[in-house]
């Protein structure tokens, strides 16, 4: 595999008046792999929205680089390539809508970037198909509930095309429901082979991911696979990260003699070990 974002000693400083400055990114490389799907986690404040938008070129490093798909962030030549092959979903969808109309506002991208007319017809279709909302092509989005906003706002980063898709904490604002809908519609562009970036607060989500980074202070300070990362519940603890609540469990049950799997991690795999045990 190869590698789509490569971030090499990134540092960002947010500058404010009378030159005081917020360092919220101190120091933070590493690269995602092409068709991975990362999770990125830490409390308020850590530099994780920081850190996506200087992957798509919203930000741009105070001092190391950036590179999508080989391409150097810094470069302004390159910004709208980039922004296409990595695109973002945020967390507020009503921020991200622009158009009265749900097509329209799933074609804004490619029309901005030239795409010929049948084609992001076609591209329009596709995208609102793979997130279930074909039958509100011509609805208005201010009328949707935020979990379908949300989807419209995934399938307007689909209609891209792009290679990557960075997900801000995309179901913060949403009910369980929405939720899990997102999270299905994440899960299936992973398995289509669309690199996933998710970045979110809650550990069962993140559980999902096959490499979960952990982000404190504007640096990176755990990464490794769910299993590996569940482990350290004491680390976790110390920088005030909830264990999610399979391996705070499962932790509890080792304790009281009940071997259990390092490689069981989610409710399913949880329920299915215990219901086999005799
Ligand atoms: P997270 O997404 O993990 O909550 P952020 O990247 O939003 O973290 O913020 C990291 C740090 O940068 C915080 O200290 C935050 O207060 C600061 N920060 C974020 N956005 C701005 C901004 N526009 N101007 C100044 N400081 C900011
Ligand atoms: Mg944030």
């Amino acid at each position: 595999m190869s590698e789509i974002i490569k971030i090499e000693n990134l540092i960002f400083e947010y500058i404010k008046e009378e030159e005081e400055k917020t360092r919220a990114i101190d120091g933070v490389s590493f690269s995602i792999e092409k068709g991975s799907f990362t999770a990125i986690i830490g409390k308020n404040g850590s530099g994780k929205s920081t850190l996506a938008k200087n992957v798509n070129g919203l930000l741009i490093p105070t001092e190391g680089v950036v590179y999508v798909n080989g391409m150097d962030t810094k470069d302004d030549s390159k910004i709208w390539d980039i922004r296409q092959s990595c695109g973002m979903v945020f967390q507020n969808p009503d921020n991200q809508l622009v158009s009265s109309i749900v097509e329209d506002d799933v074609a804004f991208g490619p029309e901005n970037i030239g795409v010929a007319p049948a084609e992001i017809r076609t591209r329009v279709d596709e995208a609102l198909k793979a997130v279930g909302m074909e039958s509100f092509k011509t609805k208005a989005p201010h009328l949707l509930s935020g979990g379908q906003k949300q989807r419209i706002a995934i399938a307007g980063a689909i209609a891209m095309k792009p290679d990557c898709i960075i997900f801000d904490e995309p179901t913060a604002m949403l009910d369980p429901k929405g939720r899990d809908e997102i999270m299905n519609i994440i899960q299936k562009l992973h398995a289509e082979g669309i690199t996933v970036v998710l970045i979110t607060h809650f550990m069962e989500e993140a559980a999902k991911a096959d490499r979960i980074i952990i982000m404190d202070e504007g640096k990176v300070v755990l990464d490794g696979s769910p299993v590996d990362v569940f482990e350290k519940r004491d680390f976790l603890k110390s920088i005030n990260l909830d264990v999610p609540f399979e391996a705070e469990l499962c932790a509890r049950l080792r304790k009281r003699g009940i071997e259990i799997p390092k490689e069981v991690i989610t409710l399913d795999e949880m329920v299915n070990y215990l219901c086999q045990l005799k």
